[in-house]
């Protein structure tokens, strides 16, 4: 932390409570953030803040990008500007200086939404399994297919899209990203948001590219065939801010109980006095401090550009299965009133759970780890 980052952190929290925290139930009814949300993000600096100026961006570190996670996380708002970021960040490593001027400003201010599509109804752990093809003609790329589970989908202006561009190659190589614009574009189509079973606020939406043209020069890398290496490169960004919100969501959790079982009666006395209560949160409070102490490292190491992938998988599957097991044992301590969604514990409880299964499941990182055996 820094006097810059204490003064940031104040303004998003603020920012958050005036403009986002009150239409939390119309967000989660209409299953999307409001569009204005996005430009006012834009416009008070949340988005880009770790991009450098020069193309519009906030000029900070990855340090500014969790403060607004765990703002986020801590009034319990779903807006995935993470994700955002994550595009930005493809497009500053893997695009050309034009690309970069082209996209970067428009989506520092908001006005161009991004997501990121990979998952397919056939290629979700497995990425080499998309089906979603890249057909060069002339100028152009030909994109026909469909992509699923992409969050921000609803109102995605820049797609950074995982395509094959050539069908006959083997696993991985054939793949490539390829940017699309995706406002007014004949071919393409957002599906309804994704009935879930948490963050009811987010947009979720199935993607369908319908013989979709787009510009080759919309190809990320100077050549075909490295999407998959830019993927598992630059999915450590995520799983990183993953970490960051299952960390701040564990913390709320410990606070919103320990305040809870302070005041709830059984047996004529607080819930505080039975020693599992006790106990059980000040389990789960000790866990909360070692997850903030290993994320705070990998931080520091990912700014320095020292947090390599083993180290990252660790975080992102440790600190969600952590977060998980102490909402999990919140809402017990919670009893009924535990399960019932206008409790904050309960929306944790279905909010924390995707946490372990998107931007690779805990599954998948452990074997990434145990490949470093
Ligand atoms: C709310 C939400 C938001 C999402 N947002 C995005 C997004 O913005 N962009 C995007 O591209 N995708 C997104 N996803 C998709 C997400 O990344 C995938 O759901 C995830 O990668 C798992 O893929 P799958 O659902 O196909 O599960 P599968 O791959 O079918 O896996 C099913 C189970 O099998 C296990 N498994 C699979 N392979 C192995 C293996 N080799 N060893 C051991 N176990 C294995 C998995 O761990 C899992 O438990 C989102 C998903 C959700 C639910």
């Amino acid at each position: 932390m820094s006097d810059t980052l204490r003064m940031f952190r104040s303004t998003v929290r603020e920012f958050i409570q005036t403009e986002f925290a009150p239409h939390q139930a119309r967000w989660r009814q209409q299953q999307c953030p409001d569009a204005e949300a996005w430009t006012k993000a834009g416009a008070i600096g949340i988005l880009l803040s770790d991009v450098p100026e020069e193309y519009g961006g906030g000029g900070g570190t990855f340090a500014h990008v969790a403060v607004a996670v765990e703002e986020l996380a801590h009034a319990g708002v779903h807006f995935a500007s993470f994700i955002h970021n994550s595009v930005a960040h493809y497009i500053l490593a893997y695009g050309s200086e034009e690309q970069r001027r082209n996209w970067l400003p428009r989506m520092a201010r908001g006005e161009l939404v991004g997501a990121i599509a990979m998952s397919e109804p056939a290629a979700g752990s497995d990425l080499t399994g998309s089906k979603t093809t890249a057909r060069r003609d002339g100028d152009h790329y030909v994109i026909n297919g469909s992509k699923t589970f992409i969050t921000n989908g609803w109102h995605a202006g820049i797609i950074c899209l995982a395509v094959k561009t050539d069908v006959r190659a083997a696993g991985p190589k054939g793949i490539s990203l390829i940017i699309v614009e995706a406002k007014n574009l004949s071919g393409y189509r957002v599906g309804r948001p994704l009935e879930k079973v948490g963050m009811h606020a987010q947009d979720t939406c199935e993607l369908f590219f319908d013989d979709v043209r787009v510009p080759a020069s919309n190809l990320l890398g100077p050549v075909e065939g490295r999407g998959f290496s830019q993927m598992m490169e630059k999915m450590n960004y995520e799983r990183l801010a993953i970490g960051v919100a299952a960390v701040t969501t564990a913390e709320r959790a410990v606070a919103i109980t320990s305040k809870y079982v302070k005041e709830r009666m059984a047996f004529g006395k607080p819930l505080i006095d039975f020693q599992n209560t006790r106990f059980k949160l000040a389990e789960c409070k000790t866990e909360a401090r070692i997850a903030r102490a290993f994320l705070d490292n990998c931080i520091e190491r990912f700014i320095a550009g020292q947090l390599d992938d083993i180290t990252t998988a660790m975080a992102k599957y440790w600190l969600t299965d952590c977060e998980c097991r102490i909402v999990d044992e919140c809402v017990q301590l919670h009893g009924g009133y535990g399960y019932m969604a206008e409790y904050p514990i309960a929306r944790m409880w279905t909010d924390s759970r995707v946490h372990r299964i998107y931007a690779g499941t805990n599954e998948i990182l452990k074997e990434l780890i145990a490949s470093s055996l």
